[in-house]
């Protein structure tokens, strides 16, 4: 895990998109959000439209970042969906969000991920974030069999909608991601059986 340096063919599993990994030019012109609230005052978080964003995407600043009223993730295990518990957030699912649940992901988002993945401990590493990494580097199927990126994919899919005014899955998957992970799924059941 100590690669992904310079310019990169990122391949998902039915297309490519030329990715210039961890080009910071490429972040400064964009805006990082600076929103203000107060985690001591519960109600006043709780109906605070850009709240709900809170922790939505990863800091551009990285894990660094000294600003205390900085709404954004500073690790990877920090990425939450907004929160949708009372209000659907339609826009800040269209604008993208950083934690990976099998939706297709923009150049951008994939750029800033790539340099938080390759920062990150394999141990403190999320599941959700193995997955997007076999997804963009289109490993074999079986390789590492037993390492559940897939089984933390679709739970947190579950979860998600679970969780989720009217239960909807707010997304399209990665095209052909779901399908592979079914036959990941049969291959594995298929080994498990006759070894
Ligand atoms: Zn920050």
């Amino acid at each position: 895990m100590t690669e992904g340096v310079g310019s990169k063919s990122i391949v998902f599993l039915t297309m490519v998109i030329e990715v210039d990994l961890k080009s910071e030019s490429d972040f400064t012109d964009v805006e990082v959000a600076d929103v203000h609230y107060s985690s001591s005052d519960d109600e006043h978080y709780r109906y605070r439209p850009d709240a709900d964003e809170w922790r939505t995407r990863l800091c551009l600043r990285g894990s660094d970042c000294q600003d205390p009223h900085c709404n954004h993730a500073h690790c990877l295990a920090e990425l939450r969906p907004p929160n949708e518990t009372r209000v659907l957030h339609p826009e800040v699912w269209a604008a993208g969000i950083g934690r990976f649940y099998g939706q297709a992901m923009t150049a951008e988002l994939l750029r800033v991920f790539n340099d938080y993945y390759f920062k990150t401990h394999e141990f403190e590493c999320p599941l959700w974030a193995h997955a997007l990494y076999f997804s963009i580097k289109k490993h074999d199927l079986l390789a590492d069999a037993h390492f559940p990126w897939d089984y933390g994919l679709t739970m947190d899919v579950d979860v998600l909608r679970r969780g989720r005014v009217g239960g909807q899955r707010p997304f399209e998957y990665l095209p052909g991601l779901w399908g592979a992970l079914q036959s990941r799924e049969r291959q594995l059941a298929f080994e498990q059986d006759y070894n």
